[in-house]
C-alpha cells in the first residue's frame, strides 16, 4: 500500500492504478472500524484497486462541534488498510486540501435541508465540497459510502448527478448497509466517546427504532410512532433528540403515512454529550 499526502504524487499513483483496471474510492475520516472495513471489502470485490482517503474535514464540523477531539489514529488505520489489500491511502493535511486562498463551496439544496442539515448548519456544504474534491483528485470508477449516513449518501448522489461528474458517475456511487455491534448499535467512530453506562443505554436507539417501525407497519400514525420513539429515547438514557422522523427514502420528504414508495426512519439523538445518528428501512 502506498501512502501519499500531496496532490502531485497522488495523481501519479492514481494514473498507475487506473492503467491496471477499475479503481474504487472509499472516503473516510479515519478511526476505522468494521463498518469502514466492510466498505473496503465491498470495494475490493468490485474493483481491481481500492483507494481509501482519511481526512478529518474541518469544513463539515460546526464551530461548537467535536473537530478538536475527533479520534485520529493514522498509524493503526494504515495497518488495518494494508491488511485489507488497499492499494493507496490518501491522507492529506487540511492545508493541502484547502491551501491559502481556497474560496470554493459546493451547496446542494433540497436533500441537504432538514434532518442533519437543520441540526448542523453548513455540514452538508462541507461534505459535498470535500467529496467533490476527493472525486476530482482520485477520479475513481466507483465510490462507496455507508447507508449509516443516509442523508449524506443522498447529497452525494445529487451532487454527482447535478455536476455531471464523470469519475465516478452518479450510478457508480454505491451504498453499503449499516454494520452494527452485537446489541444493534450502529458502528461509529463516535461510539468511542461513550462512557460504559451510555454505551449500554445507546442500544435503546436501534431497539426503539425497530419498535417504531413495527408500530407504523401495524397502522399506528407516523406522528404517534415518532412521538413514542422520542419518549423511548429520552426514557432510555438519551438527553435530547434532534429528530426522529419517517421520510421518503429517496427524496427525504416528510411522510404523513406509509405509501407505495420506500420509506426510511431517520434519527439523531444525544447521549452523554455525543450525538449519534441511525436510520433503517421501513
Ligand atoms: P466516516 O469516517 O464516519 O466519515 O465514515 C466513512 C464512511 O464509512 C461513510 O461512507 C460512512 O457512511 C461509512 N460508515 C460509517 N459507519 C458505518 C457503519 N456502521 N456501517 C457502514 N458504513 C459505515
Amino acid at each position: 500500500m502506498q501512502t501519499v499526502n500531496r496532490v502531485d504524487p497522488l495523481r501519479t499513483a492514481v494514473a498507475a492504478l487506473r492503467a491496471d483496471g477499475p479503481l474504487a474510492l472509499v472516503p473516510t475520516m479515519g478511526a476505522l472500524h468494521e463498518g469502514h472495513l466492510t466498505l473496503v471489502r465491498e470495494a475490493r470485490n468490485r474493483a481491481a484497486h481500492v483507494a481509501v482517503s482519511i481526512f478529518v474535514n474541518p469544513r463539515q464540523f460546526g464551530a461548537n462541534e467535536d473537530l478538536g477531539k475527533y479520534p485520529r489514529q493514522l498509524a493503526a488505520d494504515s495497518a488495518l488498510l494494508e491488511a485489507e489489500g488497499v492499494s493507496l491511502l490518501w491522507a492529506p493535511e487540511a492545508a493541502v486540501m484547502y491551501p491559502a486562498g481556497y474560496a470554493t463551496n459546493i451547496s446542494v439544496a433540497g436533500v441537504s435541508a432538514g434532518l442533519c442539515g437543520a441540526a448542523r448548519p453548513g455540514h452538508f456544504d462541507g461534505v459535498a465540497t470535500v467529496v467533490c474534491k476527493l472525486f476530482n483528485q482520485v477520479q475513481p470508477d466507483l465510490a462507496l459510502f455507508g447507508e449509516k449516513d443516509w442523508q449524506q449518501l443522498a447529497v452525494i448522489r445529487r451532487m454527482t448527478r447535478d455536476l455531471d461528474l464523470a469519475a465516478p458517475q452518479a450510478d457508480a456511487i454505491v451504498g453499503v448497509p449499516t454494520v452494527r455491534e452485537a446489541d444493534g448499535l450502529a458502528m461509529s467512530s463516535r461510539n468511542a466517546f461513550l462512557s460504559p453506562d451510555d454505551r449500554a443505554n445507546a442500544a435503546s436507539l436501534p431497539k426503539a427504532m425497530r419498535a417504531a417501525i413495527a408500530a407504523a407497519k401495524r397502522g399506528s400514525s407516523l406522528t404517534e410512532a415518532e412521538t413514542a420513539l422520542n419518549s423511548a429515547l429520552l426514557g432510555g438514557g438519551f438527553s435530547s433528540v434532534d429528530y426522529a422522523e419517517f421520510r421518503d427514502a429517496a427524496s427525504l420528504e416528510r411522510l404523513e403515512r406509509l405509501g407505495d414508495r420506500p420509506a426510511r426512519l431517520l434519527v439523531a439523538a444525544r447521549i452523554g454529550g455525543t450525538r449519534l445518528i441511525d436510520n433503517m428501512p421501513v
